[in-house]
């Protein structure tokens, strides 16, 4: 027999091999080839062929695996990520098997996943036949040793949980052994038709029930939940508008209790890991400890290991799974309901490397494939997501009433150009910004500064010959960071400290232009010495569980003002926040993105949506050289329905998506002509091929990163249609690219649906 593997290498075919192991070959095992060059590679059984290849095949170095560790549902999903997002399933397998799975050629089994069944015992009558124990003890008689066994038999069983049906608990062999017990006697017991034996999975069946903790529902969130039950009852997927602080979370977690009363597991995934600090405790509060499980990037291998191993086990209670979008390839035969949270996050797509998939559409065909159903959760849908809701491909549910009744928050828009005239600037703060935090301070609020950059200046300036430090391997002006005292590349990460003159004119006239957080933080602790600040950013929370110490300070109400970037529009919750101040709002809205208008609405939204309290409305202060934009005039009104509409209009006039799917190539290479004419070469190829409709080539903003230079190439293809022999088409020609003499060493990245 022959057996179709997928094997680690970004080559977009599955390889054959002759299966000659004792077994039969069943998709899913893990199997050692021989490959190329490579001595032994690790792979993953497709498929399984009845009839010879039409080239010969070299056997299976062994297998690993007698049954499969990868389930049907996992494979599927591969194969369709690799013809979706156009890259090799091998691609694919590297990104979704955790470190644990991975063995090494000289690596004997056991399985890297052992089954974890465990020995148990059980009395074999039943719990009404009370006559029975006094029966059999006086049958075993002088059977001391055994009689000793059937006794501590039952003193476990007493302290266990008490069964659903008329049987005695089954305890685990080790518990008994822990109280003295010789497994010979157990064994006497069961030759006598006393004790019966079973290899099973540690008992969950203590778990406690989820209905019990379950909080009431607001009569609005109540409707909420019955139209999700409704829209999945009919398959259909669903998308949550709900405004910030209108409980959504706990209609995810009604959810996740109806699909665990049904047996079945839940993934929630969350955009920022270092955020599901605050969620866990509240999901933990719900759901209770043993049924919730982290699943991202930080955890480590053999945390991982337990939730697979917990999700695979056919008995095993239902769980909760937090996780980031690599979640999505956990083994979830049992899934009965996948939330992606907070939907709209850009940090759902993975940009490097292959596959560069966007999670919450991952998310949507994933639900699709195992009949579960799926909840896309925002505040401020992505217009992808909003117009399948308005197409009626998604059922719109709206949830428009703040938990425990609360105002929408006042936001008002302060002219830099005014305040800047009037010389009523403190720093980078108007007047009335800092007037507004101060009288927050004043009352025992909290307060929030925006500032969606980090460092301390993200330009090194000579005022003598205005020369800006570059980073030397990107063309990107590099960021100073005052706590390290360290120049850094946001781009390549490269770090230096800074010399003291300008290495163009010799002088030291060195300015920090522009404000990053650092900067930002060191103002307020100027303005308010007394206030306790804290910074939020990918810098201050890089330590592991820095996070949960923040959250920890938060909620106790240790911290007076947060300064951070959009970290805390992920999903943070500050408890009475009173006033937010927007600095540099025409940053994000001057980005060079088709997609800069809707991010700084969904930004600055999810910004204001933290503010207020209950009895209370909010105060945002958004500072722009631009008051009268129309994103911000929408951000203003808290009108996310008028936004969207307007944006998908324009989107629409000039083909974008969701309009049109959007393929992207990145031409890379050492050598700048190079690689600007590979692109022109490419973009001729492709013209040809396609029938034209290729844009560019064009250099990106930053046009040279770690000393590689970038060119793009655009297609804008229709969303319904020939897919499929257009993306084959395409890599048929960029692997062609490798064949032309000039351009062996090109290297050229396909991404689809760029983000
Ligand atoms: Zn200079
Ligand atoms: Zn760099």
């Amino acid at each position: 027999m022959w057996v179709e593997v997928i094997l680690p290498v970004p080559v977009y075919s599955t390889f054959t091999y002759v299966w000659d192991a004792a077994h039969p070959p069943v998709p899913g095992v893990r199997v050692h080839v021989a490959f190329g060059r490579q001595r032994c590679l690790m792979g993953v059984v497709r498929s399984v062929l009845h009839e010879a290849p039409a080239m010969q095949a070299k056997p299976i170095l062994r297998a690993i695996d007698t049954h499969p560790r990868i389930q049907t549902q996992q494979l599927a999903l591969w194969d369709w990520m690799a013809h979706y997002y156009n890259c090799a399933i091998g691609e694919v397998m590297q990104a979704a098997l955790p470190a644990f799975f991975k063995v090494d050629e000289g690596e004997e089994g056991p399985f890297t996943i052992s089954d974890g069944s465990l020995a148990h015992w059980r009395w074999v009558g039943r719990r009404s036949d009370e006559g029975q124990i006094a029966h059999v003890f006086g049958q075993l008689g002088r059977a001391v040793k055994q009689s000793e066994a059937l006794l501590q038999y039952f003193q476990c069983a007493l302290t266990w949980p008490e069964r659903a049906d008329d049987f005695y608990p089954w305890i685990p062999q080790t518990a008994l052994q822990a109280n003295g017990v010789d497994t010979a006697h157990l064994r006497a017991l069961q030759e006598k038709g006393i004790l019966e034996k079973s290899m099973r999975w540690e008992s969950e069946e203590h778990l406690p029930d989820v209905d019990a903790a379950l909080a009431d529902l607001s009569p609005a969130q109540q409707a909420a939940l019955e139209e999700v039950q409704d829209a999945w009852a009919e398959g259909k997927p669903v998308l949550l508008r709900g405004i910030t602080g209108s409980g959504k979370t706990e209609i995810y977690v009604h959810l996740a209790a109806q699909a665990m009363a049904l047996g079945q597991h839940t993934l929630m995934l969350v955009p920022e890991i270092a955020l599901t600090a605050q969620l866990y405790r509240r999901l933990e509060k719900a759901v209770g400890p043993g049924r919730l499980a982290v699943y991202h990037s930080q955890v480590s291998d053999s945390q991982r290991r337990d939730i697979w191993e917990a999700l695979v086990r056919p008995d095993s209670a239902p769980r909760l799974i937090l996780a980031a979008r690599s979640g999505l390839f956990l083994p979830l035969e049992r899934l009965g309901c996948l939330i992606v949270d907070e939907e709209h996050e850009t940090s759902y797509k993975q940009h490097d490397p292959a596959p560069r998939y966007q999670g919450r559409d991952v998310a949507v065909w994933l639900a699709r494939h195992l009949e579960a159903g799926l909840l896309l959760g925002s505040a401020t849908p992505s217009l992808e997501s909003y117009q399948h809701a308005k197409t009626g491909k998604y059922q719109y549910v709206r949830l428009d009433e703040r938990f425990g009744a609360s105002v929408p928050p006042q936001v008002e828009m302060l002219s830099l150009v005014k305040y800047q005239a009037l010389q009523h600037m403190e720093g980078p703060f108007t007047r009335p910004a800092v007037e507004a935090m101060a009288q927050s301070l004043e009352q025992g609020k909290q307060a929030l500064v925006f500032q969606n950059r980090r460092g301390y200046s993200p330009f090194l300036t000579c005022m003598a010959c205005g020369w800006t430090e570059p980073c030397t391997d990107c063309d990107v002006a590099v960021t100073y960071h005052k706590e390290s005292k360290s120049l850094r590349c946001h781009y390549c990460g490269q770090s230096r400290t800074p010399s003291a003159q300008c290495p163009a004119c010799q002088k030291s006239a060195w300015q920090w232009r522009g404000l990053g957080t650092e900067r930002v933080q060191e103002t307020v602790e100027e303005l308010f010495p007394q206030a306790r600040v804290l910074r939020i950013d990918s810098d201050s929370t890089r330590k592991k569980a820095a996070m949960t110490q923040f959250v920890d300070w938060l909620e106790k109400g240790e911290v007076d003002i947060v300064v951070g970037t959009q970290m805390v529009g992920k999903g943070l919750d500050i408890q009475g926040l009173d006033v937010a101040v927007i600095l540099q709002a025409d940053n994000a809205l001057q980005l060079p993105d088709f997609r800069a208008h809707e991010r700084a609405f969904q930004l600055f939204t999810q910004v204001a949506g933290r503010t207020g309290r209950r009895d209370s409305p909010g105060h945002v202060y958004i500072q722009t050289a631009t008051p009268e934009h129309p994103v911000l005039l929408a951000v203003q009104a808290g009108d996310y329905e008028a936004m969207a509409d307007q944006l998908l209009r324009d989107r629409q006039a000039h083909h974008y998506p969701p309009f049109v799917r959007m393929i992207r190539l990145e031409i890379r290479h050492r050598r700048e002509y190079v690689a600007s004419q590979a692109a022109h070469y490419l973009a001729d190829q492709l013209n040809q091929t396609l029938g034209g409709g290729v844009l560019g080539p064009d250099a990106p903003a930053v046009a040279r990163v770690k000393n590689v230079y970038l060119q793009h190439l655009w297609l804008k293809l229709p969303v319904d249609r020939g897919l499929p022999t257009t993306k084959k088409r395409l890599r048929q020609t960029v692997d062609q690219l490798a064949f032309h003499p000039d351009f062996k060493s090109v290297k050229v990245v396909m991404d689809v649906d760029p983000a």
